[in-house]
C-alpha cells in the first residue's frame, strides 16, 4: 500500500494541486488586467464625451456651469476627480477635485499630447487611472478635460470573481483528487488481494483462489493468475496423488503413512494415546507365484477393501489405512485404547476367513498382525514403526494369523531370528541337517510299520534348533525346497537301506505349501523315486491340513500325478484348520494324521472322545487310514484303539531317532513281516471282523 501510495496517489495528487493553482494565478490575472482594460477604455471614453459637451461652456469661460456639470457627473461616484483645464494647463473647473494649480507635474507629458496632438492620452497610476481628452475647437485645442477614476471597485470586483473561479477550482481539484483516491483506492485494493494471493502461493499454499473483479488490466491480471493457479495446482494436486497414494489399492502409501503418523505424533505431543497395526499378508506369495502378479493385484485390492471396510467401523479419533509395501499394511488409530486395537486386529484377522477367488481358483491367505502402542513404547516414528513390525514378525514366527502386542523381549528374538537365518543358509548349502525317524505302530498289535521323517538342525554352538522355528525361517528365506529335497533324498536313501535289509517300512514326509505350489514339486519327487529305486507305495506325503484347505483345486495336479505311481497322501494336523470336510473329501487323501490336540489326555475328556469317533467313523466311510499323532501314555493308547483309530505315533511308542538307533530297533523285530505296507489296516480289520 505505502509503494502505490508513494508511486501514484502521492504524484498525481501534487500535480493536480499545482495546476489547480498555476490555473488560479493566470486566471486572476486575466480578470484584473481585463476588468483594468475596460475601465480605462471607459474613462478615456467618458472623458472624450465630455471633452465634446463642454467646448461652448469652454469658449465662454462659464466655469460655474461647468463645476455643476462635473459634479453632476462625479456624483455617480466611479470617479475620483473630473477637471477642465485651459491651454496652459490650469484649472478652469473641478478645482475642488484637483486645485487650481492645474496638471499635476508626473502628468505634463500627457496633457502637452492632448494639446499638441488632440485626442485622448492615458496612464495607469497606483490605483487610479488618469485620462486626458483634448477639448477642441476649429483647428485647434481650446483644454482638456482631465478624469481620474479609483481603481479599487474594479479591483475588488475582480478580486471577487478571482475568489470565486479560485473556490470553484479548488473544489473542482478537490473532487478529482477525491475521484483520483478512490480509483487509485479501489485499484490498490485489488492489486492488495493479488499480492495476498501471491504471498499464499509463495509460502506454499497453492489452494488459493482470485475471483476477478472486472475487465479491465487488473481484471485480466486476475484471470491469468487465476489459470495459471488452477494448472498449477491441478498438476500438483496429481503429482501428489502419485507421491502418495498407492497405485494398486488407491490407498494412503508408505509416505503418507508415515506423514499422517507424524503429524499424529506432533498433535498429540505425547498425551494422546494410539496405536500402530503392522499388517502382513500369510500366504500371498502362493496367489502371486500360482496366479501371476496381476491376479496378485486383484487380490491386494480385495485385501485393501476389506480392511478398509473394518477400519472405518474403529472408534477411534483418527484412523488410516495404508499399503506401505508388497503384502504389507499399516493401520494408524490415535486416540483409541487397548481394548479398541486389539478389538480391531481381531476383526482385520477375521476378515481373511473368506478366501480369495481368483478366476477359477480359491485362496485362503491369512494377515499377522503387530501392535506398537505409542507414545508408551516410542514417541518418533521409526521407533513406533520398528517395534510393531518386530511384533508382526513375533506373530508370524508363533503361528500366523494371530495379533501380538510389542514388549521388550521381542528385540532379543529378533536378533536370535536374524542370527539362525545367516547359520540355516550355510547350513542348508553345506547339507549340514540330518533327519530323525519317529516310528509310527498299528493299533491293537502295536508293531512298527513305517516312520515319520523330521529334519533335525544342530547349530555350531551345539544348539539344537526345533523344526518347528527353523522350517518357517527356510520358508521365508525362500530355502524351504532346498531343505525339503535334501530331507527326502536323505530318507529315501536311508529307508531305501532298511529294505533292502528286509525292513519294509513306510516313510512319510513333511511337505510345506510354498514347496507344493511349486510347478517342479510333482516331477521332482517322481525323478527322485526314480533315481533311488525306492517304492514309491511306501511313500507317503504329508500335508498340513491349513495348506491343503488354502488352494485345494491347485492340489489335485501333483497330488493325482503322484498317486498314478503309488505315492501316498496324509492330511497332516487334521482337526486344527477347521476345514471342511466336504473340501477335504474331494481330495484324494489316503490318510488323516489327527493332531495332538485331540489325542493328549483323551482318556479323560468326553469331548475329544466325541470328536475322535466321529473322525474315525468319517474315516472308515471314506476308506481312509487314520493315525493317532502325540500319544503320551499308555491310558491314550489304549482309548484311541478303543475309538477306532488305524494307527499311532508318539514319545509313548518311540522318540523320534536317528537311522542308526532305527537299524538297532527294527533289528530288535523278532518277526520282521509284521511291518507291512500302510492301507492294509482296513483289510486286516474287515478280515478280523
Ligand atoms: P509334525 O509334522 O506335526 O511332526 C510331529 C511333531 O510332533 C514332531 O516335532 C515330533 O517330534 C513331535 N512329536 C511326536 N510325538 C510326540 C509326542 O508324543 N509328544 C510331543 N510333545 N511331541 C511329539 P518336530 O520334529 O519338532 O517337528 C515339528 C514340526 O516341524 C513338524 O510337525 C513339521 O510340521 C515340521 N517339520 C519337521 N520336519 C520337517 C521337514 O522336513 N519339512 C517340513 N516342511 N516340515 C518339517
Ligand atoms: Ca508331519
Ligand atoms: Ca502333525
Amino acid at each position: 500500500m505505502s509503494h502505490l501510495w508513494a508511486q501514484i496517489v502521492l504524484p498525481i495528487s501534487v500535480v493536480l494541486v499545482l495546476s489547480a493553482m498555476l490555473v488560479g494565478v493566470w486566471a486572476q490575472r486575466i480578470t484584473v488586467r481585463e476588468a483594468t482594460q475596460a475601465a480605462e477604455r471607459e474613462t478615456v471614453r467618458l472623458a472624450e464625451t465630455i471633452g465634446r459637451l463642454i467646448i461652448d461652456q469652454v469658449l465662454d469661460g462659464t466655469s460655474f456651469q461647468l463645476d455643476l456639470m462635473l459634479d453632476s457627473v462625479q456624483d455617480e461616484g466611479i470617479l475620483k476627480s473630473i477637471a477642465v483645464l485651459d491651454p496652459y494647463g490650469l484649472t478652469i473647473a473641478g478645482a475642488q477635485a484637483l486645485g487650481s494649480s492645474g496638471v499635476p507635474a508626473t502628468e505634463s507629458d500627457l496633457f502637452l499630447h492632448v494639446l499638441t496632438q488632440g485626442g485622448g492620452a492615458h496612464r495607469r497610476l497606483e490605483s487610479s487611472i488618469v485620462a486626458y481628452w483634448a477639448v477642441p475647437y476649429l483647428d485647434g485645442v481650446v483644454g482638456a478635460v482631465r478624469i481620474e477614476r479609483l481603481l479599487d471597485d474594479v479591483v475588488n470586483d475582480a478580486q471577487a470573481v478571482k475568489s470565486r473561479n479560485l473556490a470553484v477550482m479548488l473544489g473542482a481539484t478537490g473532487l478529482l483528487i477525491i475521484v483520483c483516491l478512490v480509483i487509485v483506492k479501489r485499484s490498490t485494493a485489488r492489486l492488495n488481494r493479488l499480492t495476498t494471493v501471491v504471498r499464499a502461493v509463495k509460502e506454499g499454499d497453492w489452494g488459493v483462489t482470485v475471483e476477478p473483479s472486472g475487465y479491465d488490466e487488473i481484471g485480466d491480471l486476475e484471470r491469468g493468475f487465476q489459470t495459471m493457479l488452477s494448472t498449477v495446482s491441478s498438476t500438483m494436486k496429481e503429482s501428489e496423488a502419485l507421491a502418495y497414494q498407492d497405485g494398486v489399492t488407491q490407498l494412503p502409501n508408505r509416505a503418507c503413512f508415515l506423514r499422517s503418523l507424524r503429524a499424529a505424533l506432533a498433535y498429540g505431543q505425547g498425551t494422546i494415546r494410539g496405536h500402530i497395526l503392522f499388517i502382513d499378508l500369510d500366504r500371498f506369495k502362493a496367489v502371486n507365484d500360482v496366479m501371476g502378479h496381476s491376479a496378485g493385484d486383484r487380490v491386494l485390492k480385495e485385501v485393501a477393501q476389506r480392511l478398509q471396510s473394518v477400519v472405518e467401523t474403529c472408534p477411534a479419533r483418527k484412523t488410516k489405512l495404508a499399503r506401505i509395501g508388497g503384502d504389507e499394511f499399516t493401520v494408524l488409530l490415535a486416540g483409541a485404547d487397548d481394548e479398541a486395537a486389539e478389538a480391531l486386529a481381531r476383526s482385520l484377522i477375521g476378515v481373511f476367513d473368506q478366501p480369495f477367488e481368483v478366476g477359477a481358483q480359491s485362496f485362503s491367505i491369512g494377515c499377522s498382525i503387530g501392535l506398537c502402542p505409542y507414545p508408551q513404547e516410542g514417541r518418533d516414528v521409526d521407533t513406533i514403526i520398528r517395534k510393531a513390525d518386530l511384533a508382526m514378525y513375533e506373530a508370524k514366527q508363533s503361528g500366523r494369523g494371530r495379533m501380538v502386542r510389542y514388549h521388550g523381549g521381542l528385540a532379543d528374538a529378533v536378533e536370535r531370528r536374524a542370527d539362525l537365518q545367516m547359520e540355516l543358509g550355510e547350513a542348508i548349502q553345506a547339507r549340514a541337517l540330518h533327519v530323525v525317524y519317529q516310528p509310527q505302530v498299528w493299533a491293537g498289535e502295536r508293531t512298527v510299520f513305517g516312520v515319520e521323517a523330521l529334519a533335525r538342525w544342530i547349530r555350531r554352538s551345539g544348539e539344537e534348533v526345533s523344526p518347528s522355528e527353523f522350517v518357517p525361517l527356510a520358508d521365508d528365506m525362500g530355502l524351504v525346497g532346498d531343505l525339503g529335497r535334501l530331507v527326502r533324498e536323505q530318507a529315501l536313501s536311508d529307508i531305501g537301506r532298511l529294505h533292502a535289509r528286509g525292513h519294509r517300512l513306510s516313510v512319510s514326509v513333511n511337505v510345506s505349501a510354498l514347496e507344493l505350489f511349486a510347478d517342479s514339486f510333482a516331477d521332482e519327487v517322481a525323478d527322485l523315486v526314480a533315481r533311488t529305486g525306492f517304492d514309491p507305495t511306501r511313500l507317503e506325503i504329508e500335508i498340513t491340513e491349513s495348506t491343503a484347505i488354502q488352494s485345494p483345486d491347485l492340489l489335485c495336479g501333483p497330488i493325482r500325478q503322484l498317486k498314478a505311481l503309488g505315492v501316498r497322501f496324509a492330511i497332516d494336523d487334521f482337526g486344527v484348520g477347521y476345514s471342511s470336510l466336504s473340501t477335504l473329501s474331494s481330495l484324494p487323501f489316503d490318510t488323516l494324521k489327527v493332531d495332538r490336540s485331540f489325542v493328549s489326555d483323551v482318556h479323560i475328556r468326553p469331548d475329544a472322545q466325541a470328536l475322535l469317533s466321529a473322525i474315525s467313523a468319517m474315516a472308515k466311510s471314506l476308506s481312509l487310514e487314520t493315525i493317532a499323532e502325540g500319544v503320551e501314555k499308555a491310558e491314550e493308547a489304549t482309548l484311541l484303539e478303543e475309538l477306532g483309530m488305524s494307527a499311532m505315533q508318539g514319545f509313548y511308542f518311540a522318540r523320534p531317532k536317528r537311522i542308526d538307533a532305527l537299524h538297532a530297533l527294527m533289528d530288535e523285530c523278532v518277526d520282521v513281516s509284521m511291518a507291512r505296507a500302510p492301507g492294509h489296516a482296513a483289510a486286516d480289520r474287515a478280515k478280523a471282523g
